[in-house]
């Protein structure tokens, strides 16, 4: 697993280390560390993400220099993302003017559901993943023009206070 860069320094001497059977990544130039890890993925990810940290000059815990915003796009897969562009712009072009805005929402998801299904029977005639999830935002978008925004929004604060 790839290790950012510091986010304190930004320096690029930076690795993971086993001390007393736990996991660690460090900085070895402004000597910031994360907490301990049972796993090396674990404290690799916890130094990517960003959050719980010791500085070991001062002996304290420190916080990443930013706030943690609720909706970190880190999670967000790049090259999904831009797979969906694209198809989305190639779409576009096919027919104008966002013609699936006027279809139904369980059309849309009927849609996904039949791409996923060619994926898991192993069909690759079709990037179905990509199209899938082309569909999946339709049905989003066209599920909250017909009035489910309200529900949408209970699930996401459900979401965020972990009662999900
Ligand atoms: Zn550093």
């Amino acid at each position: 697993m790839e290790i950012n860069p510091c986010p304190m320094c930004g320096s690029k001497n930076v690795k993971s280390l086993e001390v007393n059977c736990s996991y660690i990544v460090a900085c070895d130039d402004c000597k910031i560390e994360t907490v301990r890890f049972d796993s090396e993925a674990e404290a690799i990810k916890a130094w990517n993400d960003g959050f719980r940290f010791v500085d070991k000059a001062q002996d304290k815990e420190i916080q990443y220099p930013q706030d943690q915003e609720k909706n970190e796009y880190r999670y967000i897969s790049p090259e999904w993302l831009d797979s969906v562009a694209r198809g989305l712009t190639a779409g576009a072009v096919k027919h104008p003017g966002e013609t699936w805005r006027t279809i139904p929402s369980r059309e849309h998801a009927a849609r996904a559901l039949r791409h996923l299904n060619l994926f898991l029977m192993g069909d690759t005639a079709d990037d179905h993943i990509v199209n899938a999830s082309m569909r999946v935002m339709m049905a989003f978008e066209t599920a909250m023009a017909e009035g489910q925004r309200e529900e949408w929004e209970k699930l996401m604060r459900d979401m965020e206070s972990g009662r999900l």
